[in-house]
This record gives C-alpha cells, structure tokens and sequence, in this order.
C-alpha cells in the first residue's frame, strides 16, 4: 500500500522528530520511521538525557559523601544503590520519550516502526520500510533523512558490551567497575568517566591527542583537567592503545606514547567519536553525496544531491550535537515551507557536563590567534563570586574575548557551576552582535553565578568592580 504525504522523515532522533513536530504545526502530513521501539534518538535513549540523569545522581552521592560535613550536614557515609539509580535514569528517558509520542498524537504524525530506506521512484523520493510485518512503502513529495550517528568502533576491539563496550553500555552498567578505562577523551569520555568516578571506580582517560577537547578554549581545558585529576581521575594524553588482550574478567592493554605502560582494567569503553548511520540507507542508488568523513553534504535548504531529499542532525557536517540537530530541523522545515530562516553555525554552543561545567561559543583565544585577530580578554573567577562563594563552588572564570575597539563579543568561556545555563546569556548577547559594553550595562540580579559574565565584561575594559 502507498500513500502520498507532504513529509516522510526517517529517524525520530531530535533532528526527525522536532522536524516532525514543525512540519505538522506548518500544516503538512508527516510520517516518521524510526527503527526503535522509542522515539528520541541517541539524544534520549542513550545520549543527552541518561547521561545527564546519571551526571546529577552521581553528583548528589557525591556531594553527600564529600562536602555535606562542610556544610554543616552529619549523615552517616552514603551508601549506593545503583540499580535505584538507574531506575530513575530510566523513568526520565521513558517518560521523555513517551512525551513525545504523545506530541506525534497530538499533531496527527504518523509513526511507523520499522528500518527505512531511499527507493528511486519516478520523480517522488519513496521510502521502503522493513516492519515486523513486512514491507510497506511510503511515498512523501520530500523524505527527510534524521538517521544520526553510533558509536565509531576502533579497529580490534569488539563490543561486547560488558568488558568492552560504548557509551550506551556505560550508561547501563550493572555494577560500579573496580578499574574503568576509558579511550577517547571527548566530551562524552570525560562526562561518562566523572559519573563512575564519582561513584568509586578507578578511571584512566586514555587519550591519542597531546591535548584534551582540542576545540575547547585550552585554558579551559587545561583547568578543567586539573580539576578532574584533582578529583582522582587519571588523564593520559598523547597515549594510543597498541594492544589489547580480554580475557574472561576484563582487558589488558599496552599503551604508547607519552604514558607507555602496560594497564589491565575490567572494564573498557571506547568514546573515541562517532560516525554517521548511512549504511543501507539507499543514498548510493539515490546519487546522494557524501563527503570524505561520510558525512552527507547539503545546500544551504538541507537538500542533498538528489532532489526532494533532505538530510539534517549528526548525518550533516557540523558538530554533532542534539541542538544543532533541532535547530536545523526547524530550519529546514521552514524553508521547505517558504520561509527564509537561517542558522548561525559560528554560535553553537559546546557544553561538557563535569564538574565544574565548561561552556563556551564563539572564537576560542587559539583560533582568534591563529587567524590573526586582534582581541581584548575579560576575565573574572568565580573564587571572587558571592553566589559561588555561598555555593561552595569557586572553581573556574568566564572569559570573554572581545574586539579591541567595538567592543563586540567574540567569543565566551565558561568554567565552572551551571555554566551550561550560563551560557545562554552569551548565546544571546552575540546573536544580536552585542558588545561588552552592552552586557556590562545590563543589571544582573544579585547574588547570582550570571553577574561573574557582567564582571568579565567590564574585565576587558579593567572596571570589574569585584576584583
Ligand atoms: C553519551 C552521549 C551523550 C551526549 N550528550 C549530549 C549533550 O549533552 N548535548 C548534546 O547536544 N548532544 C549530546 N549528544 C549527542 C546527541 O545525542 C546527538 O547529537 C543527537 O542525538 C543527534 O540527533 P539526530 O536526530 O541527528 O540523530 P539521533 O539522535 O542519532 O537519531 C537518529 C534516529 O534514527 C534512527 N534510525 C537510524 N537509521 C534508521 C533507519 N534506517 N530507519 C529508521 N530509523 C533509523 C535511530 O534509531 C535513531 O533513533 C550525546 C551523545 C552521546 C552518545
């Protein structure tokens, strides 16, 4: 059976699913395949949600067992109740995900459980659907390609999921590992790595690059790793795993490079980034392009090679992150629709969710050097916060880089706590080309974490008042 619609849109991750919602509210017809039982993705099912779900409870354990007596709270020593812990985190993807299937009711969105793949047709793109019950056919004016990204795999290491497994299989594990080694110190290395060591394993960060998150302003970086080995975690720079052994109870790996060593661990994860789902997708037979890291390539409307095909979210070049997905979801849906939106791809906010938090958007210090601009620097610790202060969570700064003479932001890094909503403030300022100047004379309610960004700002012109 066929049936024609406005929109046939294959994955249900943030970047299918909100294109979904916004091609319904936009009054087309929409139908969404998505292979698993759940919608939401990675983001919700093995991505943004748990591991942030796992982020707080491990914090909490840990606040309990380390700082409560500074605060003036006795209680007797912590005690975990891991598969309590992972039971909530389940809750709050399952009624995350069900929210959404609710929302599809609500809009009228069909959704369709099975594996979808691009059929050349005549003119119209139709997808083939492999469900439990066989093959059916969609036909749609434009398909909509969400498929997202998994796990990149390295090369002789096979996931079993319990000694060597991904993130997916971190954000499950059934017992805290004694000796967790994590390769690959991303963003998601280092969140995952923070939940089990808060928890009481031994964690080793081995990492092939000299630095950690590369794209990151490197002061931050270097501070945060300092942090993080202030914590107990072991961070190994330079280092590349050269051979592995498992046997029965874990993994034995030689390492070279800056830390050559010989480590044994029962269990490894490997979070050494991840790689666009295109298999089996039908592009080849469609003439779709991708580029050398098998990313699909799109026009500025996310229209692919192949006409009436568009492709948005991890699957597209850019940062792989669920906002970026959903803001090119709702962009490309709009210009389907004749509107003319547009993202600004140089203010994606990055954000890693360890303690303290790092943030930032806009130019790093790095780049601005790199391409020869001239900046000014603001910069203002939260050791000099009364909000921080009250908080007992004094490390970090923000840092804002600014032009010399206009003033005009450049870019904002954040180090410290709730820099993941701190940073919304500067999203904002410099989506409307704002300058320090401008921040400088906003009133921040006081005390609060967002005066320390108003006191960088008047940093840059040396009138921070509290420093
Ligand atoms: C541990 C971890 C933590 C993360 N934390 C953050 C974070 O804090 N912030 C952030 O912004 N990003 C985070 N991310 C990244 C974020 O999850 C992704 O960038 C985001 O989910 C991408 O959205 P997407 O819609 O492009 O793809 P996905 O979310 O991957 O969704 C794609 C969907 O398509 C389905 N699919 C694939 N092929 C087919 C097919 N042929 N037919 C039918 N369905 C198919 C998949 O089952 C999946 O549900 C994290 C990722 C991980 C792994």
């Amino acid at each position: 059976m066929t049936e024609q619609l406005d929109l046939v849109v294959i994955g249900g991750g943030p970047g299918g699913y909100v294109a979904a919602l916004r091609a319904a509210q936009l009054g087309m017809k929409v139908a969404v395949v998505e292979k698993r039982d759940a919608l939401g993705g990675t983001c919700l099912n093995e991505g943004c949600i748990p591991s942030k779900a796992l982020l707080d409870s491990s914090e909490y354990f840990a606040l309990a067992r380390d700082s409560f007596k500074r605060h003036g709270i006795l209680i007797d020593p912590p005690r975990l109740d891991l598969a309590q812990m992972m039971k909530r985190k389940d809750e709050v993807v399952v009624r995350l995900t069900r929210g959404i299937a609710s929302l599809f009711k609500k809009h009228d969105i069909r959704l369709v459980n099975g594996t979808g793949r691009l059929v050349k047709g005549e003119g119209t793109p139709q997808v083939a659907i492999a469900t439990a019950n066989g093959e059916q056919m969609l036909v749609g004016k434009r398909v909509l390609l969400a498929t997202g990204s998994s796990a990149a795999a390295i090369p002789g290491l096979v996931f079993d999921g319990d000694r060597i497994g991904h993130a997916r299989h971190a954000l499950a594990y059934d017992r805290v590992p004694e000796h967790l080694v994590v390769i690959g110190g991303g963003y998601i290395g280092l969140e995952l790595g923070s939940v089990w060591l808060r928890l009481g394993a031994k964690v080793t960060v081995v990492e092939m690059l000299d630095t950690l998150l590369p794209n990151t302003d490197q002061e931050v970086a270097r501070t945060l790793i300092k942090s993080l080995e202030k914590q107990g975690m072991t961070i190994l720079p330079g280092t590349r795993v050269a051979k592995t052994e498992v046997s029965g109870t874990g993994v034995k790996l030689t390492l070279e490079g800056t830390s050559s060593q010989s480590l044994a661990c029962d269990r490894l994860l490997v979070a050494a980034g991840r790689r666009p789902c295109t298999d089996g997708l039908g592009l080849e037979e469609a003439g779709i392009t991708l580029d050398p890291q098998g990313r699909i390539t799109v026009d500025q409307d996310y229209q692919t090679s192949c006409a009436n095909v568009y492709a948005v979210g991890d699957l597209t070049p850019g940062p792989m992150l669920a906002h970026k997905a959903m803001d090119e979801a709702v962009v490309c849906v709009e210009r389907l629709h004749g509107k003319r939106p547009e993202l600004d791809y140089a203010l994606i906010p990055g954000v890693v969710y360890t303690q303290p938090e790092a943030a930032s958007v806009g130019r790093t210090e790095e780049q601005l050097s790199a391409d020869g601009i001239v900046y000014t620097t603001g910069k203002f610790p939260f050791m000099a916060s009364g909000r921080a202060k009250a908080l007992d969570e004094t490390e970090g700064f923000v840092k804002v880089l600014a032009a010399p003479e206009s003033g005009r932001i450049l870019g904002v890094h954040i180090l410290g706590p709730r820099a993941s909503e701190l940073i919304a403030e500067a999203v904002a300022v410099m989506a409307f080309s704002g300058s320090i100047e401008d921040v400088a004379a906003i009133m921040h309610a006081h005390p609060t974490l967002a005066e320390a960004f108003r006191e960088a700002t008047l940093g840059a012109r040396g009138q921070a008042v509290h420093l």
